[in-house]
């Protein structure tokens, strides 16, 4: 049984709508002003400890698997998590339009591919997502030099919207989402839009990949970007042609007259 307490704490976390960890502070002020913040501060609790309690509810009737050794907890469970050889230095990455790429992990061993492939292909399970970012954090948390983003803002690689009505999310941007929780800095999901069907990448050479992608991809809200820095999310960087050419859109001064994005830096998860 859930215990919902009387009285709330001065101090505690949520999430916002968009997804982002704040802490919900009671101010010192006048008694009416505690009071209307108290009742909204308590109503933010009770959301929280909803989600709370669904969450242990979906447990008990979904249990999790290890993908790699079916322990029950997890989809990726700590033994199997430490197989993973995540990098522990970061080396510069320069590209045309991306000033740099940080990657948790090579996109060599089956356990990194299974996971990233389950995550793309039915059935579906948008949770592994917490997984994955997961990932990438350790990654940051292993550098010496701990980048600093807190000026940036998270864009993620969009699906076009056959392939988003099918899935039912986009794997990129629920990465986001965790990144956006630990990085603690937001994330836009109205700015990049894919408008174009393209057929799959894999069996591609460099050269008919980017011509494959060119076109694909359009800026919207363009001036919620402009000079800005964006940090590109997607699951994995295989040749770069998607994320470049995302990024060469976005940088693109828009017809509207504003100008682009000021530096794009790509995050994934693993780097092909
Ligand atoms: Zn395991």
């Amino acid at each position: 049984m859930l215990e919902v307490p009387t009285s709330i704490p001065k101090d505690f976390l949520g999430i916002n709508s968009n997804g982002v960890q704040i802490i919900y502070r009671a101010s010192e002020g006048s008694e009416d002003e505690d009071e209307a913040l108290a009742s909204s501060t308590l109503l933010l609790y009770h959301k929280s400890m909803r989600r709370k309690a669904k969450n242990f509810i979906l447990d008990l009737l979904y249990p999790k698997f290890c993908f790699n050794c079916g322990r029950e907890g997890s989809y990726l469970c700590e033994d199997c998590k430490s197989t993973l050889e995540i990098l522990q230095s970061h080396q510069k990455y320069i590209f045309k339009n991306l000033k740099d790429l940080y990657f948790a992990l090579p996109y060599q061993k089956s356990l990194i591919k299974n996971l990233i492939q389950q995550f793309k292909y039915q059935p579906f399970i948008k949770e592994l997502a917490r997984n994955l970012s997961s990932l990438i954090i350790t990654h940051f948390q292993l550098l010496d030099n701990k980048p600093n983003f807190f000026d940036y803002t998270l864009i993620p690689i969009p699906l076009e919207k056959k392939k988003l009505k099918w899935r039912g999310f986009n794997q990129a941007e629920e990465i986001g989402k965790e990144l956006s929780k630990f990085l603690k800095i937001s994330l836009l999901n109205n700015v990049l839009a894919k408008i174009k069907e393209t057929p799959p990448q894999v069996e591609l050479s460099d050269e008919e990949r980017k011509e494959n992608i060119k076109g694909a991809f359009a800026v919207r809200n363009e001036e919620l970007i402009k000079n800005k820095k964006i940090l590109l999310v997607d699951d994995v960087y295989t040749t770069g042609s998607t994320m470049e050419e995302c990024a060469r859109v976005l940088k693109r001064p828009t017809e509207g007259g504003y100008p682009g994005a000021k530096e794009i830096i790509g995050i994934v998860v693993a780097r092909g």
